[in-house]
């Protein structure tokens, strides 16, 4: 279900114009606005769901990190990280499940 006040569906149904790295009929990826690293790609599903909590399609979320081996292939990246985060206390700022690839620099473990 669309959510009328949720950026990421905006993009998603094309209402804000952004330049899609990735789009098939369920996924889209973009950009993000505000890169932690040289490449950082937020892969989301054009459907709602406010975070991972909120879906047990199982066939959606093997898709999506189907989509991020994708997309890392046609960007020729091998070392990358993906992150979800769920819930504010773990970092969620945008309440539409979303997973960010992290790439072309050093990662630090444990994440801040
Ligand atoms: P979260 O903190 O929820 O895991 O990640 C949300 C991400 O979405 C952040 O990295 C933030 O920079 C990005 N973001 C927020 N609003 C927009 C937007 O309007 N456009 C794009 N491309 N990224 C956004
Ligand atoms: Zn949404």
């Amino acid at each position: 279900m669309k959510d009328e006040n949720c950026i990421f569906c905006k993009i998603a149904n094309k209402e804000i114009p952004v330049n899609f790295v990735f789009e098939n009929e369920k996924i889209v990826a973009f950009n993000d606005a505000d890169p932690q690293a040289p490449v950082h790609i937020l892969v989301i599903p054009k459907e709602h769901y406010a975070s991972l909590n909120e879906t047990n399609d199982e066939v959606l979320l093997s898709e999506l990190l189907l989509v991020v081996k994708e997309i890392t292939k046609k960007l020729d990246i091998k070392e990358y990280r993906t992150v979800i985060n769920t819930g504010k206390e773990a970092g969620q700022s945008v309440f539409h499940l979303h997973v960010h690839i992290l790439a072309k620099r050093t990662m630090l473990w444990p994440p801040g």
